[in-house]
């Protein structure tokens, strides 16, 4: 298996869990931009928000909610930002659709 999020997901590769379910599962990022910087995949590999069809909707919608949740149980009260990056040019690294969950500090728009 080459993917390294679905490698993360089996256990192949250690990551610090903050949380997990049968749907998705959330980890801190090893190079945390924020001082909260959490990642939130999901468990079914899908490679990129690019690839997204009407079938993805509801795990969309669940991983969306998923993020807000942890927000607010982390406590994020002055805000946070939730960035999806897609392809080269929105700066996909990981081709393994995941959010990115950045609070913790003001941030500042654009992102460059
Ligand atoms: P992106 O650039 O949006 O594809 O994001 C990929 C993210 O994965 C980056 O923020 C990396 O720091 C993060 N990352 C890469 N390898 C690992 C890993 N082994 N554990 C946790 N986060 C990782
Ligand atoms: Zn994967």
């Amino acid at each position: 298996m080459s993917c390294l999020f679905c490698r993360i997901l089996q256990g192949e590769i250690p990551s610090r869990a903050v949380y997990s379910d049968e749907r998705c599962y959330a980890f801190a990022d090893i190079q945390p931009q924020a001082p909260v910087h959490l990642l939130i995949i999901p468990r079914q590999h899908i490679d990129s928000l690019a690839n997204v069809t009407a079938t993805d909707v509801e795990l969309l919608g669940y991983l969306t909610a998923k993020a807000a949740e942890l927000a607010r149980e982390l406590s994020l009260d002055h805000g946070y930002r939730v960035v999806i990056n897609t392809g080269d040019d929105g700066g996909q690294t990981v081709h393994h659709l995941h959010l990115h969950l950045l609070g913790g500090r003001s941030l500042k728009w654009p992102p460059g």
